[in-house]
C-alpha cells in the first residue's frame, strides 16, 4: 500500500499528539511486579513480558542467533561472549548488507565497518570504527578491550591490529554489494566519466526537460533498471538494487545479555550508512551512543541514524535516565524526545529520521522503542527477546506511523518501488 506523504503526516501529527504519551499511563503499566514492561501504544496487544534473568535481547536481525547465545549464557558463558554469538551471525552472512561481510560500502565502494562492546562486569570497553577487509569487527572490538590500554582504534591502525591479534583480512565487498554500489556511483554520475559513454550503443540524450517530473523519473527508474541488468544483477533482486541506489539503506545489530547472576554486557556492530563519505563514523563504535552498558544499571543499544543518536549520547542517556529511576520505557521514550527536541519537534523532519533502542535493565527489565512503528506497514521496529523463550515483539513507538525514506522522492512514487512492495527491504 503506498502512502500519501502528506496525507500521512497529518495522520502521524494527529495520531501522536492524540496518544499522548501519557507519563502518568506508562508509569501506571511500566512497573508491574517483577519489572514487567507494559506498551505505552494503547493500539499494541504486545506488552513485552516479565523481568526475567537469564536473557538476551537484540536488534530483530539477530533472533536467528538467540538459542545458540541463549544457551551458551545459561550454561555459564560470559555476557559479552553471548552478544557477540549473537552479532556475529549478521556480520558472517554475506546477504545482510548492514552489517560485516557483504555491507554496503561507502562511495568509493570500500567496506568499512564500526563495533563497540562493553563488559559490564569488569567495567571495560572496546570499539573500532572505519575498519576495512576484517567482518568481525566486534570481535576486534573486543580484542581492543582486552588486548590494550586503549579503548578505541580507528581506520588503518585498527586493521592493522586486528591482523597482529589474529584475525584474518579479507574481501568484505560481496559481488551484489559491487554491483549495487556500482549502479548508485553510475546513476550519480552525470558530470562524470563513469558509466557508459557517448560511443555506447544504448547511450541516449536526456530526456528533453519539458518532460513532466514523474514521466522523467519514469524513465530514469527505467534505465536504472536496465543498467542494473547490464550489470549483471539478477532479474528478481533488479528492483530491490534500484531501492538500494535511490534511497541508501542502513542497518545495525546491537544486543545485549544478562546472565542470572545480573552481570550485564553489550555490543553493536554495523557497516553503517550506505555510500558514506570515506571515514565517516556513526553511532555504533561510539560508546555511549551506538551502546552503553554499566553494571550497576543495565545496558542499552540503537540502530536508526547515527548522526540523531550521537547528539543525544542515547544509550547513555538511557542508561542515566533508569540509574535515575525511570523504568526502560521511559527511559527509552525521553531520549526519543531529545532527538525530536534536537528538531524542534518539527515532524516533517523528524519523519525521515528513524531510530530504535534496545533496553535491558539489571532485574531482567526491557523494553524496546523506536520514533516510528517502522519502516513500512510491512516492517515494523521489533525487538528479539530470549529469555527461555525466543520471541520478536513490536517496540513501541513515540509517533504513531512509518518513517519516509531519505531523500525524499519529488514524485508520486511508482508501485514497484513503495515501502511495501516486495522489493523493499
Ligand atoms: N546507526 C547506524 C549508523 O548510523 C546505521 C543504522 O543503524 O541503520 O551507522
Amino acid at each position: 500500500m503506498s502512502i500519501n506523504r502528506r496525507g500521512f503526516l497529518g495522520s502521524a501529527i494527529a495520531a501522536s499528539l492524540a496518544t499522548g504519551l501519557n507519563a502518568q499511563g506508562l508509569n501506571a503499566q511500566d512497573k508491574p511486579p517483577g519489572g514487567a514492561h507494559a506498551s505505552a501504544n494503547p493500539a499494541s496487544d504486545n506488552p513485552f513480558g516479565p523481568a526475567k534473568r537469564p536473557i538476551i535481547i537484540s536488534a530483530n536481525n539477530g533472533v536467528n542467533y538467540l538459542d545458540d547465545a541463549f544457551a551458551f549464557l545459561k550454561s555459564g558463558g560470559d555476557t559479552l561472549d553471548a552478544a557477540l554469538r549473537v552479532v556475529k551471525g549478521p556480520e558472517d552472512d554475506p546477504n545482510d548488507d548492514t552489517v560485516g561481510l557483504g555491507g554496503l560500502p561507502n562511495e568509493e565502494g570500500v567496506v568499512e565497518l564500526d563495533a563497540c562492546c562493553m563488559h559490564g562486569p569488569t567495567r571495560r570497553a572496546g570499539s573500532v570504527g572505519g575498519v576495512r577487509n576484517i567482518k568481525n569487527v566486534s570481535l576486534v572490538s573486543k580484542a581492543v578491550m582486552e588486548h590494550t590500554g586503549h579503548v578505541m582504534l580507528v581506520g588503518e591502525g585498527a586493521e592493522r591490529f586486528a591482523v597482529a591479534v589474529g584475525f584474518p583480512r579479507e574481501n568484505l565487498l560481496t559481488e551484489r554489494s559491487r554491483k549495487i554500489w556500482l549502479l548508485w556511483k553510475e546513476y550519480h554520475s552525470t558530470d562524470d566519466w563513469w558509466g557508459p559513454g557517448l560511443a555506447d550503443p544504448q547511450w541516449k540524450p536526456p530526456s528533453p526537460t519539458t518532460s513532466p517530473q514523474s514521466e522523467l523519473w519514469q524513465q530514469r527508474i527505467q534505465r536504472l533498471e536496465e543498467r542494473a541488468g547490464q550489470l549483471g544483477i539478477e532479474p528478481e533482486f533488479r528492483m530491490a538494487a534500484v531501492r538500494r541506489v535511490l534511497f541508501p539503506p542502513s542497518g545495525t545489530i546491537h544486543c545485549s545479555a544478562l546472565n542470572d547472576k545480573g552481570e550485564i554486557s553489550g555490543c553493536t556492530t554495523t557497516s553503517g550508512l550506505a555510500y558514506k563519505l570515506p571515514g565517516r563514523l556513526g553511532d555504533s563504535p561510539i560508546i555511549g551512543a551506538g551502546c552503553y552498558t554499566d553494571q550497576d544499571v543495565g545496558s542499552a543499544g540503537a540502530t536508526g541514524s547515527g548522526e540523531e543518536n550521537i547528539k543525544v549520547a542515547g544509550a547513555h542517556t538511557i542508561i542515566e535516565n533508569m540509574r535515575r529511576g525511570m523504568s526502560p520505557l521511559e527511559a527509552g521514550m525521553d531520549a526519543l524526545k531529545r532527538i525530536a527536541r534536537n528538531y524542534n519537534n518539527d515532524m516533517t523532519k523528524l519523519n525521515f529520521i528513524d531510530m530504535t533502542y534496545y533496553i535491558l535493565r539489571k532485574d531482567g527489565a526491557y523494553s524496546g522503542v523506536s520514533l516510528w512503528e517502522g519502516y513500512s506497514k510491512q516492517h515494523l521496529h521489533k525487538i528479539a527477546v530470549h529469555d527461555g523463550t525466543r520471541r520478536s515483539e513490536a517496540t513501541v513507538p513515540l509517533f504513531r506511523g512509518i518513517s519516509n525514506e531519505f531523500p525524499p522522492f519529488p514524485v508520486a512514487m511508482p508501485k514497484e518501488l513503495t515501502k511495501d512492495s516486495e522489493y523493499a527491504k
